[in-house]
């Protein structure tokens, strides 16, 4: 997977590398769809949501820039499987998760591989995580129309954040953005398709 998914499209960060070759896949997957689980693409874990493709998880964790003291905050939990790869990258994870069965599988299986950097809490992960807050870095991996301003908020100075964004049924696009002197500065890094933020986000 780590071969000829991801160091052959360009990600070389050997933090990064380590970390995916580490974290067993399979272990955050659903029984039926186990034999996908190193599959060059996204793969359902029930209640309509996906565990991302693995070099899409190796392009953001590497996008954020990480550094082994950084705090990190993480909207869409799901299977808990990019959780885990930052819990191997930081020092600190917060990961939060809307769907709770969803939120409340994925806590046991990182618990169940000894992670215990990684914070999980089920809600809307719209507002962030203010009590953690700030964060180095913020990774958001469901999609809103726009990026969220109470995550903006709660990204340190030197922040980074990778965040889908874009309406459902167009194409989205990676944004990584960073807080520099108390601006903000983005860039579109790539073309994605993710699963739509839910919650606060649809009302605004
Ligand atoms: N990072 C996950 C990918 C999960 S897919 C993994 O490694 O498996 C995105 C997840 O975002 C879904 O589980 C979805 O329920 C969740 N989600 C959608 N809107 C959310 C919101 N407002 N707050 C928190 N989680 C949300």
């Amino acid at each position: 997977m780590v071969a000829e998914q991801i160091l052959r499209r360009g990600v070389g960060d050997s933090q990064v590398l380590a970390a995916m070759r580490k974290v067993p896949r399979d272990r955050f997957l659903p029984p039926d769809v186990k034999n996908l689980s190193y599959d060059d693409r996204a793969i359902p874990i029930g209640y309509g949501q996906t565990i991302s493709q693995p070099y899409v998880v190796a392009f953001m964790t590497d996008a954020l820039d990480l550094k082994p003291t950084d705090k990190v905050l993480e909207i869409g939990t799901g299977s808990g499987y990019q959780a885990a790869i930052l819990a191997e990258l930081v020092k600190e994870v917060y990961t939060i998760e809307i769907i709770e069965p969803l939120g409340t599988r994925a806590a046991g299986i990182l618990s169940e591989l000894g992670y215990k950097n990684v914070n999980t809490r089920i809600g809307d992960g719209y507002r962030g995580w203010n009590e953690a807050a700030p964060f180095d870095a913020i990774i958001v991996t469901c999609s809103p129309d726009a990026i969220p301003q109470p995550l903006i908020d709660q990204l340190a100075e030197g922040g980074r954040m990778i965040i889908p964004v874009g309406p459902q049924g167009e194409p989205q696009q990676l944004v990584l953005l960073r807080k520099s002197g108390g601006r903000i500065e983005q860039k579109k890094v790539l073309p994605v398709v993710f699963v739509p933020m839910t919650g606060e986000v649809e009302k605004r």
